[in-house]
């Protein structure tokens, strides 16, 4: 797919220097002279024109663990750290609430321009550099944050290379950030798509299906197989498309397109709550956000992409 990158958290040319990042020398000076994004339990700071970023001494990284480096955004060095022990003084009961939180968090240390606030929410507002940036911070500060102890011995990890890897003192393994295959389709029976909707997604909303690919599968078969599962539905031919780090927390979705063989849909009632057949006529509809039964898929999400290069004839 020619405009594949051109997806949100698509691939904006970072580069992120790997051969610095055990090179503490280089580090502590980057870290000196370079600007750090703080992230609070998986929220970036944000500010009105985008990232909101703060220098290595800021009072703001009282609480930070140790710094990921993330990369050099033309000459400058940036870097991630998580305050997550952070406790602000209102706010912090909301990020567990409902399906996407809408809150944010000030903290008394910067201007009140400055709020963490949920990626998904801020994604439209960042340029590609920073979408990627705050993409890639987000995913590996989570990583550190549940990938604490070794998965070998269980004994205490630490993070060395820069936050790219964790060691464990106690039996010498080695762990890396975690990245999690996801098949997301966009399946289709002549002019008509299929969409479906999951039981705990606000009402109305309707996506493509997805799902994790398993250990020991292609691309190809995890689509196949899914689709199968969820809908009852028989899939012929299924390409690769276009691709999506999605750090909510861990996934790299996987688009694709996929022709069905048959139409007749029998829902797993455990996975989707209702699926059903949309036209191209209808999908217009719907994208516009004028149909009066089915809201569109997530703008910014790989779904909202597919269907939107389906409907233009640019998927090749
Ligand atoms: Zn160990």
């Amino acid at each position: 797919m020619q405009l594949a990158e051109t997806v949100t958290f698509g691939g904006s040319g970072l580069n992120r220097a790997a051969e610095l990042r055990g090179d503490a020398a280089a580090q502590a000076g980057m870290l000196a002279r370079g600007r750090v994004l703080p992230v609070w339990r998986g929220k970036p700071l944000m500010q009105s024109g985008g990232l909101g970023w703060v220098g290595s001494d800021s009072v703001v990284l009282y609480h930070a663990g140790a710094p990921v480096f993330l990369g050099f955004d033309a000459d400058q060095p940036c870097f991630a750290a998580d305050i997550s022990d952070w406790l602000p003084e209102a706010g912090a009961e909301a990020v567990q609430a409902g399906f996407m939180d809408q809150s944010e968090q000030r903290h008394p240390g910067l201007p009140d321009s400055y709020a963490f606030a949920e990626l998904r929410a801020a994604m439209l507002r960042l340029t590609p550099r920073e979408a990627e940036l705050a993409a890639t911070a987000k995913a590996v500060l989570q990583w550190h944050r549940s990938h604490g102890f070794c998965a070998v011995c269980g004994a205490a990890s630490a993070p060395v290379m820069a936050g790219w890897q964790r060691s464990c003192p106690a039996c010498g393994a080695q762990h890396f950030p975690r990245t999690d295959p996801v098949v997301i389709m966009l399946v289709t029976h002549g002019n008509r798509a299929l969409l479906g909707r999951s039981p705990v997604w606000p009402e109305g909303m309707y996506s493509c299906l997805a799902g994790f690919v398993e250990p020991g599968e292609t691309v190809e078969a995890a689509v196949r197989r899914e689709v199968w599962e969820e809908a009852g539905i028989r899939l012929g031919a299924v390409r690769y498309l276009s691709s999506q780090p999605w750090p909510f927390p861990a996934s790299l979705m996987l688009g694709c397109a996929a022709e069905a063989l048959t139409e007749a849909i029998t829902l797993d009632p455990a996975e989707l709550e209702h699926a059903l057949w949309v036209t191209r006529e209808d999908m217009v509809s719907v994208m516009a956000g004028t149909h009066p039964l089915i809201k569109p898929a997530r703008k910014g999400a790989i779904a909202h992409f597919l269907i939107q290069n389906w409907l233009a004839d640019r998927l090749d």
